[in-house]
Order: structure tokens, then C-alpha cells, then sequence
């Protein structure tokens, strides 16, 4: 059998925001690659094998992956959310670019899924309905002084922000001074969404002014979405809702 290799997206977390495609290469893996949490998403059945592994090895379980499939196995690799956002789908193409010449003409599909930013912009309305920027707030994979460029520059462009990887207990500091750098370049008190768990049971959405934002707030399954000069909040009985215009007029 001809090997193949799907990076797929299961979504935020609720199975049923994962897509029939996604599922359907899932009922046709032999192979499941991944990340602990995500790899445990998956049924067992016969015919089936899971393949766990810790995170930061990304390279390593790429090239696992990439080599089950030359040797013609069906494998799925699989990220939480959307497998191109900030997930195993660029792992994959690195792997592929590194490695032998022969891995490249393998049958490689990426599939995507609902990323956190989407699934907690529609919890809380419509934050993102116009433009805005998505930051991995992780300092480890790029330099802290590029974080805070960006922060500084997509305040500058008015984009709205929703920042993954908001904070970590090895990385506890770097959140408190992003939440300073906004405070500083915005000069307003926008909205900002915290958004724990989207789409399980432990999900939890939380709205306040960027000035009563404090670091605690955020952990390492919340997204943050920050909103712009622009968005808006309606309030009424029960949760607010937050959204950004369509148009911002001359
Ligand atoms: N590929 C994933 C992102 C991986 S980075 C995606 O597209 O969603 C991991 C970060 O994603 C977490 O630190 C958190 O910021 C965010 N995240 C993932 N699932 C989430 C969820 N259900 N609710 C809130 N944030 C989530």
C-alpha cells in the first residue's frame, strides 16, 4: 500500500467541531502521531496504532511520521485547533525539507480545523470581524525582544490580537510584561477576552478592560484576544458581547 501522511486539526476541543474530513482520515490511519493530550482524543481500535509523545519534540515525531509513511503506512499526524497554526503542519515541511529527497514525493495533506482565536472570537461575538493578527506569545521558539516589537507594531496598525501561548509556568513573566507593553502603546482601556478551554467542560470566558487585565487571568489553554481602537462591547443581562465593526470610516 501506497504510504500516506494527513496533518490534521481536531479543533479547540468539543468533537463535534471536528470536520468529516478530519474524521474520516482518523477511520483510515494506521498511525496516530502526536502530542500526548491530543493523541488520548483518539478511540483505540484494533488495526490502530497511537504514537504519544511529549512535547518540544516536534522534528523527532515529524520524522517518525515521515518515515512510517515511506514505509507505506497510513499516518495521522495530529495538532490541536488548525495544524497550521502554531502546530505540527510547518514541523512536518521542516522535516520534509531536511530530510531524504524520497520524502517529498510522499502523499502529505494538511486538514484543517477550527483554531482557538475562531472558536473563542465566536464565543464572545465578533471580536476579529475585522482586521486583526494572531502572536504566539511563547518566547520559546523566537527572542522576547520580537514579541514585543510586534505588540508594539500591531497596536500601531490598530489590529485586533489574539495571542496563543499566553503564559506558562516556566514562562510566568513574559504575559505580565506583554499586558505592560499594551497598556503603554494603546492608551485606552479596549476590551480584552480571556478564553480558557473553549468548546470543553472547564471552558470559562472572562471580558474586562484592557487597564483590570492582570497576568493570572491567562494560562497555557487560554487564548487572549485583544481588541482594537475600534471594537465594541454590548452590554446586556448575562455575558456581554464583543465585537469589531466591519468598517472603520474616514
Ligand atoms: N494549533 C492550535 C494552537 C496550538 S498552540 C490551534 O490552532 O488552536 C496552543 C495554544 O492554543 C494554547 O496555549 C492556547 O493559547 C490555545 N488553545 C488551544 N486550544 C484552546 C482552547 N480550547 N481554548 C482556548 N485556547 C486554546
Amino acid at each position: 500500500m501506497t504510504g500516506r501522511i494527513v496533518i490534521a486539526g481536531l479543533g479547540p476541543g468539543d468533537d463535534t467541531l471536528i470536520t468529516p474530513q478530519v474524521s474520516l482520515a482518523i477511520t483510515q490511519a494506521t498511525d496516530i502521531v502526536g502530542y500526548i493530550p491530543y493523541v488520548a482524543r483518539i478511540e483505540p481500535r484494533p488495526g490502530l496504532t497511537l504514537h504519544a509523545s511529549d512535547n518540544r519534540v516536534e522534528i523527532d515525531r515529524s520524522r517518525h511520521a515521515l518515515e512510517m509513511a515511506a514505509e507505506g503506512k497510513q499516518v495521522v499526524v495530529v495538532s490541536s485547533g488548525d495544524p497550521g497554526v502554531f502546530a505540527m503542519a510547518s514541523a512536518v515541511f521542516e522535516a520534509v525539507e531536511a530530510g531524504p529527497t524520497s520524502w517529498r514525493n510522499l502523499d502529505i495533506q494538511v486538514l484543517p480545523g477550527i483554531t482557538a482565536m475562531l472558536a473563542a472570537s465566536a464565543r464572545a461575538g465578533a471580536p476579529l470581524g475585522h482586521d486583526f493578527c494572531a502572536i504566539n506569545l511563547s518566547d520559546n521558539l523566537k527572542p522576547w525582544e520580537l514579541i514585543e516589537k510586534r505588540l508594539r507594531l500591531a497596536v500601531e496598525g490598530d489590529f485586533a490580537m489574539a495571542f496563543y501561548n499566553p503564559r506558562s509556568k516556566s514562562r510566568p513573566e513574559g504575559f505580565a510584561r506583554a499586558l505592560e507593553v499594551l497598556r503603554k502603546a494603546c492608551g485606552d482601556s479596549r476590551p480584552v477576552i480571556f478564553a480558557r478551554a473553549v468548546s470543553t467542560p472547564d471552558e470559562h470566558i472572562d471580558v474586562v478592560p484592557l487597564t483590570e487585565a492582570r497576568p493570572e487571568m491567562a494560562d497555557m489553554r487560554t487564548v487572549v484576544i485583544v481588541g482594537s481602537s475600534q471594537t465594541r462591547i454590548i452590554t446586556r443581562n448575562g455575558a456581554p458581547i464583543v465585537y469589531t465593526p466591519r468598517s472603520v470610516l474616514p
